[in-house]
Protein backbone atom coordinates (compact mmCIF):
# COMPACT_ATOMS: atom_id res chain seq x y z
CA UNK A 1 0.00 0.00 0.00
CA UNK A 2 1.47 3.34 -1.17
CA UNK A 3 1.87 5.29 2.01
CA UNK A 4 1.41 9.07 1.92
CA UNK A 5 3.39 11.52 3.94
CA UNK A 6 3.56 15.55 5.69
CA UNK A 7 5.53 18.07 3.93
CA UNK A 8 7.63 19.27 7.13
CA UNK A 9 10.70 21.32 6.60
CA UNK A 10 11.21 20.62 2.73
CA UNK A 11 10.69 17.02 3.17
CA UNK A 12 8.71 14.45 2.74
CA UNK A 13 8.43 13.34 6.18
CA UNK A 14 6.37 9.86 7.10
CA UNK A 15 3.62 10.18 9.92
CA UNK A 16 4.96 9.11 13.66
CA UNK A 17 1.38 9.15 15.31
CA UNK A 18 0.70 5.56 13.89
CA UNK A 19 -2.87 6.34 12.72
CA UNK A 20 -3.89 6.46 8.82
CA UNK A 21 -6.52 6.94 6.68
CA UNK A 22 -7.55 5.59 4.23
CA UNK A 23 -7.14 7.48 0.38
CA UNK A 24 -10.05 5.55 -2.35
CA UNK A 25 -10.21 6.07 -5.66
CA UNK A 26 -13.96 6.31 -6.38
CA UNK A 27 -14.02 5.68 -9.59
CA UNK A 28 -12.78 2.31 -8.27
CA UNK A 29 -14.07 2.10 -5.18
CA UNK A 30 -10.69 0.87 -3.98
CA UNK A 31 -7.90 1.83 -1.16
CA UNK A 32 -5.03 3.38 -3.68
CA UNK A 33 -2.66 5.04 -0.39
CA UNK A 34 -3.28 5.89 2.77
CA UNK A 35 -2.79 9.03 4.50
CA UNK A 36 -0.97 10.00 8.44
CA UNK A 37 -3.07 11.31 10.40
CA UNK A 38 -0.47 14.32 12.86
CA UNK A 39 -0.68 14.06 16.26
CA UNK A 40 -0.42 17.49 18.16
CA UNK A 41 3.57 17.01 18.77
CA UNK A 42 4.02 16.32 14.57
CA UNK A 43 1.89 19.66 14.49
CA UNK A 44 4.14 21.71 17.10
CA UNK A 45 7.01 20.47 15.04
CA UNK A 46 5.76 21.90 12.22
CA UNK A 47 5.08 25.10 13.88
CA UNK A 48 8.63 25.48 14.91
CA UNK A 49 10.31 25.05 11.73
CA UNK A 50 7.65 28.06 10.33
CA UNK A 51 8.60 30.48 12.61
CA UNK A 52 11.90 29.91 11.71
CA UNK A 53 11.26 30.03 8.20
CA UNK A 54 8.94 32.91 8.49
CA UNK A 55 11.76 35.24 10.23
CA UNK A 56 13.83 34.60 6.89
CA UNK A 57 10.83 35.57 4.73
CA UNK A 58 9.48 38.50 6.25
CA UNK A 59 13.21 40.12 5.67
CA UNK A 60 13.02 39.69 1.85
CA UNK A 61 11.51 42.76 0.02
CA UNK A 62 7.67 42.09 -0.95
CA UNK A 63 9.27 42.30 -4.80
CA UNK A 64 11.52 39.63 -4.70
CA UNK A 65 8.54 37.39 -2.67
CA UNK A 66 6.35 38.02 -5.75
CA UNK A 67 8.89 36.58 -7.76
CA UNK A 68 8.89 33.46 -5.83
CA UNK A 69 4.81 33.34 -6.79
CA UNK A 70 5.66 34.25 -10.55
CA UNK A 71 8.37 31.34 -10.52
CA UNK A 72 5.38 29.08 -8.89
CA UNK A 73 2.87 30.12 -11.70
CA UNK A 74 5.50 28.60 -13.96
CA UNK A 75 5.79 25.45 -12.44
CA UNK A 76 2.42 24.94 -11.86
CA UNK A 77 1.54 25.44 -15.83
CA UNK A 78 4.03 23.90 -16.33
CA UNK A 79 2.75 20.52 -14.41
CA UNK A 80 -0.65 21.16 -14.85
CA UNK A 81 -1.64 18.07 -16.33
CA UNK A 82 0.16 15.76 -13.42
CA UNK A 83 -1.37 17.97 -10.82
CA UNK A 84 -4.93 17.27 -12.61
CA UNK A 85 -4.54 13.44 -13.04
CA UNK A 86 -3.61 13.22 -9.39
CA UNK A 87 -6.52 15.23 -8.50
CA UNK A 88 -9.09 13.24 -10.64
CA UNK A 89 -7.87 9.84 -9.45
CA UNK A 90 -8.46 10.83 -5.87
CA UNK A 91 -11.55 13.34 -5.54
CA UNK A 92 -12.99 11.37 -9.03
CA UNK A 93 -13.94 14.85 -11.22
CA UNK A 94 -13.60 14.67 -14.44
CA UNK A 95 -10.12 15.79 -16.20
CA UNK A 96 -10.95 19.21 -17.70
CA UNK A 97 -12.80 20.16 -14.41
CA UNK A 98 -9.65 19.25 -12.43
CA UNK A 99 -7.44 21.22 -14.45
CA UNK A 100 -10.12 24.18 -13.83
CA UNK A 101 -9.53 23.73 -9.97
CA UNK A 102 -5.71 23.80 -10.51
CA UNK A 103 -6.59 26.91 -12.36
CA UNK A 104 -8.82 28.75 -10.28
CA UNK A 105 -6.04 28.42 -7.56
CA UNK A 106 -3.16 29.79 -10.08
CA UNK A 107 -5.43 32.92 -10.65
CA UNK A 108 -4.79 33.87 -7.15
CA UNK A 109 -1.48 33.04 -7.17
CA UNK A 110 -0.93 35.63 -10.02
CA UNK A 111 -3.29 38.09 -8.45
CA UNK A 112 -0.90 37.80 -5.44
CA UNK A 113 2.18 38.56 -7.73
CA UNK A 114 0.79 42.11 -7.06
CA UNK A 115 1.09 42.11 -3.32
CA UNK A 116 4.07 44.82 -3.26
CA UNK A 117 1.50 47.52 -4.29
CA UNK A 118 -1.33 46.06 -1.90
CA UNK A 119 0.84 46.30 1.00
CA UNK A 120 2.21 49.58 0.39
CA UNK A 121 0.52 51.31 3.18
CA UNK A 122 -0.57 54.80 3.53
CA UNK A 123 1.05 58.19 4.52
CA UNK A 124 0.21 61.82 5.82
CA UNK A 125 2.54 64.43 5.59
CA UNK A 126 2.29 66.94 7.65
CA UNK A 127 -0.29 65.32 9.95
CA UNK A 128 0.10 68.35 12.64
CA UNK A 129 3.39 70.73 13.19
CA UNK A 130 6.77 68.45 12.11
CA UNK A 131 4.42 65.36 12.69
CA UNK A 132 3.71 62.60 10.00
CA UNK A 133 1.64 59.68 10.22
CA UNK A 134 1.96 56.42 8.25
CA UNK A 135 0.52 52.71 8.24
CA UNK A 136 2.26 49.73 7.17
CA UNK A 137 0.85 46.07 7.04
CA UNK A 138 2.98 43.74 8.32
CA UNK A 139 2.78 39.91 8.34
CA UNK A 140 0.76 37.89 10.93
CA UNK A 141 3.95 35.02 11.30
CA UNK A 142 2.58 31.74 11.26
CA UNK A 143 -0.79 31.25 9.80
CA UNK A 144 -2.75 28.21 8.71
CA UNK A 145 -5.80 26.70 6.78
CA UNK A 146 -7.57 23.68 6.93
CA UNK A 147 -9.42 22.56 3.96
CA UNK A 148 -12.16 20.19 2.21
CA UNK A 149 -12.40 17.79 -0.15
CA UNK A 150 -14.19 19.45 -3.31
CA UNK A 151 -11.11 21.96 -4.40
CA UNK A 152 -7.79 19.97 -3.41
CA UNK A 153 -6.11 22.79 -4.97
CA UNK A 154 -8.06 25.99 -5.66
CA UNK A 155 -9.00 26.29 -1.49
CA UNK A 156 -5.56 26.08 -0.62
CA UNK A 157 -4.27 28.13 -3.14
CA UNK A 158 -6.76 30.64 -2.19
CA UNK A 159 -5.35 30.66 1.33
CA UNK A 160 -1.14 30.37 1.09
CA UNK A 161 -0.71 32.83 -2.01
CA UNK A 162 -2.10 35.79 -0.38
CA UNK A 163 -0.54 34.38 3.22
CA UNK A 164 2.97 33.67 1.56
CA UNK A 165 2.41 36.79 -0.61
CA UNK A 166 2.32 38.87 2.91
CA UNK A 167 5.05 37.46 4.29
CA UNK A 168 3.64 34.41 6.17
CA UNK A 169 4.95 31.34 6.62
CA UNK A 170 1.58 28.96 6.28
CA UNK A 171 0.94 25.40 7.64
CA UNK A 172 -2.22 23.45 5.32
CA UNK A 173 -3.94 20.60 7.02
CA UNK A 174 -5.75 19.60 3.68
CA UNK A 175 -8.77 17.15 3.43
CA UNK A 176 -7.53 13.58 4.24
CA UNK A 177 -9.56 12.14 1.50
CA UNK A 178 -7.40 13.67 -1.38
CA UNK A 179 -4.22 14.90 0.17
CA UNK A 180 -1.98 14.35 -2.63
CA UNK A 181 -2.07 17.24 -4.70
CA UNK A 182 -1.64 19.40 -1.52
CA UNK A 183 1.33 17.62 -1.40
CA UNK A 184 2.37 18.49 -4.92
CA UNK A 185 1.52 21.97 -4.36
CA UNK A 186 3.99 22.33 -1.13
CA UNK A 187 7.05 20.66 -3.26
CA UNK A 188 6.66 23.23 -6.23
CA UNK A 189 6.38 26.23 -4.04
CA UNK A 190 9.98 25.26 -2.96
CA UNK A 191 11.01 24.33 -6.13
CA UNK A 192 10.05 27.85 -6.77
CA UNK A 193 12.49 29.51 -4.35
CA UNK A 194 10.64 29.79 -0.99
CA UNK A 195 12.58 28.70 2.05
CA UNK A 196 12.29 25.51 3.18
CA UNK A 197 9.05 25.31 5.84
CA UNK A 198 7.30 28.32 4.53
CA UNK A 199 4.69 26.13 2.98
CA UNK A 200 4.34 22.79 5.02
CA UNK A 201 1.58 20.45 4.66
CA UNK A 202 0.57 18.67 7.85
CA UNK A 203 -1.84 15.75 6.99
CA UNK A 204 -4.86 14.66 9.27
CA UNK A 205 -7.98 14.63 11.16
CA UNK A 206 -9.53 16.43 14.30
CA UNK A 207 -6.77 15.87 16.15
CA UNK A 208 -4.28 17.49 13.96
CA UNK A 209 -7.46 20.63 14.04
CA UNK A 210 -7.27 20.94 17.13
CA UNK A 211 -3.87 20.69 17.76
CA UNK A 212 -3.75 24.00 15.28
CA UNK A 213 -6.78 25.70 17.21
CA UNK A 214 -5.00 25.32 20.67
CA UNK A 215 -1.50 26.27 19.21
CA UNK A 216 -0.27 29.57 20.68
CA UNK A 217 1.98 30.55 17.80
CA UNK A 218 -0.03 30.31 15.14
CA UNK A 219 -1.69 33.21 14.42
CA UNK A 220 -4.76 32.78 12.22
CA UNK A 221 -6.88 29.98 10.72
CA UNK A 222 -8.65 30.05 7.72
CA UNK A 223 -11.18 26.98 6.93
CA UNK A 224 -13.49 26.20 4.12
CA UNK A 225 -15.54 23.11 4.31
CA UNK A 226 -19.44 22.28 5.97
CA UNK A 227 -20.96 24.38 8.13
CA UNK A 228 -21.22 22.81 11.57
CA UNK A 229 -17.08 22.59 11.34
CA UNK A 230 -16.70 25.73 10.25
CA UNK A 231 -18.72 26.97 13.49
CA UNK A 232 -16.72 25.21 15.36
CA UNK A 233 -13.35 25.78 14.13
CA UNK A 234 -14.91 29.92 14.61
CA UNK A 235 -15.80 29.72 18.10
CA UNK A 236 -12.58 27.40 19.12
CA UNK A 237 -10.18 29.46 17.11
CA UNK A 238 -11.82 32.85 17.94
CA UNK A 239 -11.77 31.70 22.38
CA UNK A 240 -8.04 30.92 21.68
CA UNK A 241 -7.49 34.46 20.48
CA UNK A 242 -6.79 34.07 16.65
CA UNK A 243 -7.69 35.75 13.56
CA UNK A 244 -10.17 33.57 12.15
CA UNK A 245 -12.49 33.12 9.07
CA UNK A 246 -14.52 30.19 8.46
CA UNK A 247 -16.71 29.24 5.33
CA UNK A 248 -19.36 26.67 5.00
CA UNK A 249 -22.10 25.03 3.32
CA UNK A 250 -24.81 26.06 0.73
CA UNK A 251 -27.81 26.18 -0.70
CA UNK A 252 -27.88 27.71 -3.77
CA UNK A 253 -31.31 28.94 -5.70
CA UNK A 254 -31.54 29.61 -8.97
CA UNK A 255 -34.99 31.84 -9.72
CA UNK A 256 -36.15 31.17 -13.27
CA UNK A 257 -38.31 33.93 -14.23
CA UNK A 258 -40.82 33.55 -16.97
CA UNK A 259 -39.10 35.82 -19.47
CA UNK A 260 -35.67 34.10 -19.32
CA UNK A 261 -34.64 32.22 -22.48
CA UNK A 262 -35.41 28.19 -21.47
CA UNK A 263 -31.93 27.05 -23.44
CA UNK A 264 -29.86 29.14 -21.72
CA UNK A 265 -31.57 28.49 -18.27
CA UNK A 266 -31.48 24.08 -18.77
CA UNK A 267 -27.89 24.06 -19.86
CA UNK A 268 -27.15 26.61 -16.75
CA UNK A 269 -28.74 24.10 -14.45
CA UNK A 270 -27.33 20.79 -15.72
CA UNK A 271 -23.58 22.66 -15.90
CA UNK A 272 -23.99 24.35 -12.46
CA UNK A 273 -26.36 21.36 -10.40
CA UNK A 274 -24.90 17.79 -12.17
CA UNK A 275 -21.12 19.32 -12.88
CA UNK A 276 -18.14 17.79 -10.09
CA UNK A 277 -21.24 15.58 -9.55
CA UNK A 278 -22.95 18.15 -7.12
CA UNK A 279 -19.81 18.35 -4.94
CA UNK A 280 -19.43 22.23 -5.44
CA UNK A 281 -20.09 24.84 -2.97
CA UNK A 282 -21.68 27.33 -5.75
CA UNK A 283 -23.53 24.47 -7.36
CA UNK A 284 -27.14 24.98 -7.90
CA UNK A 285 -29.08 22.80 -5.99
CA UNK A 286 -32.18 24.37 -5.78
CA UNK A 287 -34.29 25.54 -9.19
CA UNK A 288 -36.86 28.05 -8.57
CA UNK A 289 -39.31 28.49 -11.63
CA UNK A 290 -41.94 31.45 -11.32
CA UNK A 291 -45.01 30.71 -11.93
CA UNK A 292 -47.18 27.30 -13.37
CA UNK A 293 -45.98 27.47 -16.94
CA UNK A 294 -42.28 28.55 -16.51
CA UNK A 295 -42.34 25.69 -14.32
CA UNK A 296 -43.72 23.09 -16.38
CA UNK A 297 -41.69 24.24 -19.72
CA UNK A 298 -38.45 24.06 -17.35
CA UNK A 299 -39.42 20.62 -16.07
CA UNK A 300 -40.26 19.23 -19.72
CA UNK A 301 -36.87 20.62 -21.48
CA UNK A 302 -35.08 19.70 -17.87
CA UNK A 303 -36.26 16.19 -17.79
CA UNK A 304 -34.37 14.79 -21.34
CA UNK A 305 -31.37 16.46 -20.70
CA UNK A 306 -30.83 15.21 -17.17
CA UNK A 307 -31.41 11.82 -18.29
CA UNK A 308 -29.17 11.84 -20.80
CA UNK A 309 -25.81 13.42 -18.57
CA UNK A 310 -22.74 11.33 -19.55
CA UNK A 311 -21.55 9.75 -16.03
CA UNK A 312 -18.47 7.84 -15.69
CA UNK A 313 -14.01 7.65 -14.36
CA UNK A 314 -12.42 10.51 -15.15
CA UNK A 315 -10.13 8.13 -17.16
CA UNK A 316 -12.68 7.79 -19.59
CA UNK A 317 -12.12 11.26 -21.62
CA UNK A 318 -13.29 14.67 -21.96
CA UNK A 319 -17.43 14.16 -23.13
CA UNK A 320 -17.74 13.03 -19.31
CA UNK A 321 -19.91 15.50 -17.45
CA UNK A 322 -19.42 14.42 -14.10
CA UNK A 323 -17.79 11.27 -12.57
CA UNK A 324 -18.40 9.67 -8.90
CA UNK A 325 -18.82 11.32 -6.08
CA UNK A 326 -16.06 11.47 -3.24
CA UNK A 327 -16.77 8.25 -0.93
CA UNK A 328 -19.06 5.18 -0.62
CA UNK A 329 -20.65 6.76 2.59
CA UNK A 330 -21.18 10.38 1.13
CA UNK A 331 -22.88 7.79 -1.73
CA UNK A 332 -25.09 6.07 0.74
CA UNK A 333 -25.85 9.67 2.22
CA UNK A 334 -26.96 11.31 -1.32
CA UNK A 335 -29.37 7.92 -1.66
CA UNK A 336 -30.56 8.32 2.00
CA UNK A 337 -31.56 11.65 0.83
CA UNK A 338 -33.07 11.00 -2.02
CA UNK A 339 -35.41 7.96 -0.68
CA UNK A 340 -36.40 10.88 1.92
CA UNK A 341 -37.39 13.23 -0.89
CA UNK A 342 -39.77 10.70 -2.30
CA UNK A 343 -41.16 9.34 1.47
CA UNK A 344 -42.25 12.86 2.27
CA UNK A 345 -43.76 13.52 -0.97
CA UNK A 346 -41.84 15.31 -3.45
CA UNK A 347 -41.74 14.04 -7.50
CA UNK A 348 -38.58 12.47 -8.63
CA UNK A 349 -38.74 13.02 -12.19
CA UNK A 350 -35.34 11.49 -12.96
CA UNK A 351 -34.47 8.82 -10.38
CA UNK A 352 -30.76 8.01 -10.64
CA UNK A 353 -30.63 5.86 -7.48
CA UNK A 354 -29.94 2.45 -9.43
CA UNK A 355 -26.88 4.00 -11.46
CA UNK A 356 -24.55 1.23 -12.54
CA UNK A 357 -21.39 2.53 -14.26
CA UNK A 358 -20.61 -0.43 -16.21
CA UNK A 359 -17.10 -2.09 -15.81
CA UNK A 360 -16.68 0.14 -12.73
CA UNK A 361 -19.44 -1.76 -10.33
CA UNK A 362 -17.82 -0.69 -7.04
CA UNK A 363 -16.84 3.11 -7.56
CA UNK A 364 -18.59 5.54 -5.97
CA UNK A 365 -21.22 6.42 -8.59
CA UNK A 366 -25.03 8.07 -7.94
CA UNK A 367 -27.00 8.82 -11.03
CA UNK A 368 -28.22 12.29 -11.77
CA UNK A 369 -31.58 13.06 -10.30
CA UNK A 370 -34.10 15.59 -10.45
CA UNK A 371 -36.89 16.49 -8.09
CA UNK A 372 -40.32 18.51 -9.00
CA UNK A 373 -42.83 19.55 -6.60
CA UNK A 374 -40.14 20.18 -3.55
CA UNK A 375 -41.56 22.00 -0.43
CA UNK A 376 -38.79 23.66 2.09
CA UNK A 377 -40.09 21.84 4.80
CA UNK A 378 -38.50 18.81 3.01
CA UNK A 379 -35.21 17.27 3.91
CA UNK A 380 -33.86 17.40 0.41
CA UNK A 381 -34.59 21.06 0.81
CA UNK A 382 -33.51 21.53 4.52
CA UNK A 383 -29.97 19.44 4.17
CA UNK A 384 -27.24 20.44 1.79
CA UNK A 385 -27.10 16.63 -0.38
CA UNK A 386 -23.68 17.76 -1.91
CA UNK A 387 -24.40 15.04 -5.10
CA UNK A 388 -26.15 15.14 -8.38
CA UNK A 389 -29.70 16.02 -7.12
CA UNK A 390 -31.59 19.13 -8.28
CA UNK A 391 -34.68 20.07 -6.38
CA UNK A 392 -37.59 21.99 -7.80
CA UNK A 393 -39.30 24.57 -5.78
CA UNK A 394 -42.20 26.12 -7.78
CA UNK A 395 -43.25 29.60 -6.54
CA UNK A 396 -45.98 31.42 -8.12
CA UNK A 397 -44.34 35.11 -8.11
CA UNK A 398 -40.63 36.55 -8.03
CA UNK A 399 -41.95 38.23 -4.66
CA UNK A 400 -41.81 34.42 -2.82
CA UNK A 401 -39.38 33.01 -4.95
CA UNK A 402 -37.23 35.88 -3.55
CA UNK A 403 -38.39 35.25 -0.34
CA UNK A 404 -37.50 31.78 -0.44
CA UNK A 405 -33.80 32.70 -0.97
CA UNK A 406 -34.07 35.24 1.68
CA UNK A 407 -35.23 32.74 4.27
CA UNK A 408 -33.15 30.06 3.68
CA UNK A 409 -30.39 29.33 6.43
CA UNK A 410 -27.04 29.71 4.09
CA UNK A 411 -26.16 32.66 1.62
CA UNK A 412 -23.17 31.35 -0.20
CA UNK A 413 -24.74 32.17 -4.09
CA UNK A 414 -27.57 32.67 -6.07
CA UNK A 415 -28.90 33.26 -9.22
CA UNK A 416 -31.59 34.64 -11.53
CA UNK A 417 -32.43 33.87 -14.86
CA UNK A 418 -34.45 36.89 -17.00
CA UNK A 419 -34.38 39.49 -19.52
CA UNK A 420 -35.92 42.15 -17.27
CA UNK A 421 -33.16 44.39 -15.75
CA UNK A 422 -34.98 46.05 -13.48
CA UNK A 423 -36.17 42.53 -11.44
CA UNK A 424 -32.02 41.23 -11.63
CA UNK A 425 -31.27 44.72 -10.06
CA UNK A 426 -33.95 44.37 -8.05
CA UNK A 427 -33.13 40.59 -6.90
CA UNK A 428 -29.41 41.34 -6.75
CA UNK A 429 -29.88 44.45 -4.22
CA UNK A 430 -32.61 42.53 -2.26
CA UNK A 431 -31.20 39.29 -1.70
CA UNK A 432 -29.07 38.60 1.80
CA UNK A 433 -26.63 36.22 0.17
CA UNK A 434 -23.37 36.90 -0.93
CA UNK A 435 -22.31 36.06 -4.53
CA UNK A 436 -24.93 37.07 -6.96
CA UNK A 437 -25.40 35.58 -10.66
CA UNK A 438 -27.68 37.49 -13.20
CA UNK A 439 -27.79 35.08 -15.96
CA UNK A 440 -24.74 33.34 -15.01
CA UNK A 441 -25.15 30.17 -12.64
CA UNK A 442 -22.13 29.77 -10.90
CA UNK A 443 -21.05 33.18 -10.12
CA UNK A 444 -17.66 32.74 -8.58
CA UNK A 445 -16.22 35.78 -8.63
CA UNK A 446 -12.57 36.22 -10.11
CA UNK A 447 -9.46 35.96 -7.91
CA UNK A 448 -9.13 40.35 -7.84
CA UNK A 449 -13.04 40.64 -6.20
CA UNK A 450 -13.24 38.93 -3.10
CA UNK A 451 -15.67 35.04 -2.34
CA UNK A 452 -17.55 35.01 0.53
CA UNK A 453 -21.00 34.13 1.21
CA UNK A 454 -23.80 35.56 3.80
CA UNK A 455 -25.76 33.76 7.02
CA UNK A 456 -24.42 30.13 7.73
CA UNK A 457 -22.44 30.18 4.40
CA UNK A 458 -19.32 31.93 5.94
CA UNK A 459 -18.09 33.57 9.95
CA UNK A 460 -15.68 35.65 10.39
CA UNK A 461 -15.68 39.40 8.82
CA UNK A 462 -13.23 39.24 5.77
CA UNK A 463 -13.74 37.64 1.87
CA UNK A 464 -11.43 35.39 0.69
CA UNK A 465 -8.67 36.63 -2.12
CA UNK A 466 -9.01 40.13 -3.77
CA UNK A 467 -8.17 42.93 -1.47
CA UNK A 468 -9.71 41.53 2.11
CA UNK A 469 -6.94 38.75 1.34
CA UNK A 470 -4.10 41.06 2.08
CA UNK A 471 -5.97 42.60 5.16
CA UNK A 472 -6.44 39.10 6.66
CA UNK A 473 -2.98 38.18 6.03
CA UNK A 474 -1.70 41.17 8.03
CA UNK A 475 -1.95 43.68 11.01
CA UNK A 476 -2.16 47.18 10.29
CA UNK A 477 0.58 49.26 12.04
CA UNK A 478 0.38 52.92 12.23
CA UNK A 479 3.40 55.52 13.16
CA UNK A 480 2.85 58.93 14.62
CA UNK A 481 6.64 60.58 13.86
CA UNK A 482 7.96 64.02 15.27
CA UNK A 483 11.10 65.50 14.04
CA UNK A 484 12.75 67.94 16.51
CA UNK A 485 12.14 71.25 14.22
CA UNK A 486 8.65 71.18 15.23
CA UNK A 487 9.01 70.12 18.75
CA UNK A 488 7.55 72.61 21.26
CA UNK A 489 9.14 72.85 24.47
CA UNK A 490 6.83 71.53 27.83
CA UNK A 491 4.80 68.66 28.84
CA UNK A 492 1.14 67.98 27.45
CA UNK A 493 -0.87 66.49 30.01
CA UNK A 494 -4.31 66.25 27.63
CA UNK A 495 -4.91 64.16 24.83
CA UNK A 496 -2.85 65.60 21.73
CA UNK A 497 -5.52 66.77 19.13
CA UNK A 498 -4.19 68.81 15.71
CA UNK A 499 -6.91 71.00 16.18
P1 LIG B 1 -15.76 18.88 6.12
O1 LIG B 1 -16.32 19.96 6.97
O2 LIG B 1 -16.15 17.47 6.40
O3 LIG B 1 -14.16 18.89 6.18
C1 LIG B 1 -13.42 20.08 5.97
C2 LIG B 1 -12.12 20.01 6.75
O4 LIG B 1 -12.44 19.92 8.15
C3 LIG B 1 -11.26 18.79 6.43
O5 LIG B 1 -9.92 19.20 6.37
C4 LIG B 1 -11.52 17.85 7.59
O6 LIG B 1 -10.40 17.04 7.88
C5 LIG B 1 -11.82 18.78 8.74
N1 LIG B 1 -12.75 18.20 9.71
C6 LIG B 1 -13.75 17.32 9.47
N2 LIG B 1 -14.40 17.01 10.60
C7 LIG B 1 -13.81 17.71 11.58
C8 LIG B 1 -14.04 17.82 13.00
N3 LIG B 1 -15.02 17.14 13.60
N4 LIG B 1 -13.26 18.64 13.71
C9 LIG B 1 -12.28 19.33 13.11
N5 LIG B 1 -12.00 19.26 11.79
C10 LIG B 1 -12.76 18.47 11.03
O7 LIG B 1 -16.10 19.28 4.60
P2 LIG B 1 -15.85 18.44 3.28
O8 LIG B 1 -16.80 17.30 3.24
O9 LIG B 1 -14.40 18.16 3.10
O10 LIG B 1 -16.25 19.52 2.17
C11 LIG B 1 -17.57 19.75 1.75
C12 LIG B 1 -18.19 20.93 2.45
O11 LIG B 1 -17.39 22.10 2.24
C13 LIG B 1 -19.56 21.29 1.91
O12 LIG B 1 -20.39 21.63 2.98
C14 LIG B 1 -19.29 22.50 1.03
O13 LIG B 1 -20.39 23.35 0.84
C15 LIG B 1 -18.23 23.18 1.81
N6 LIG B 1 -17.47 24.10 0.98
C16 LIG B 1 -17.66 25.43 1.19
C17 LIG B 1 -16.98 26.36 0.41
C18 LIG B 1 -17.17 27.83 0.62
O14 LIG B 1 -16.36 28.59 0.13
N7 LIG B 1 -18.19 28.26 1.32
C19 LIG B 1 -16.10 25.90 -0.58
C20 LIG B 1 -15.92 24.54 -0.75
C21 LIG B 1 -16.61 23.64 0.05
Amino acid sequence: MRELTHFINGEHVKGTSGRFADVYNPATGEVQARVPLASPAELDAAVAVAVEAQKIWAAVNPQRRARVLMNYVGLLNRDMDKLAEALSREHGKTFPDAKGDVVRGLEVVEYCIGAPQMLKGEFTDGAGPGIDIYSMRQPLGVTAGITPFNFPAMIPMWMYAPAIACGNAFILKPSERDPSVPLMLAELMQEAGAPKGLLQVVNGDKEAVDAILDNEVIQSVGFVGSTPIAEYIYGRGCTNGKRVQCFGGAKNHMIVMPDADMNQVVDALVGAGYGAAGERCMAISVAVPVGKETADRLIEKLTPRVESLKIGPYTAGDDVDFGPVVTAAAKQRILGLVDSGVQQGAKLVVDGRGFKMQGYEDGFFVGACLFDDVTPDMDIYQQEIFGPVLSTVRAETYEQALALAMDNQYGNGTAIFTRDGDTARDFANRVNVGMIGINVPIPVPLAYHTFGGWKKSAFGDLNQHGPDAFKFYTRTKTVTARWPSGTKEGADFSIPTMG
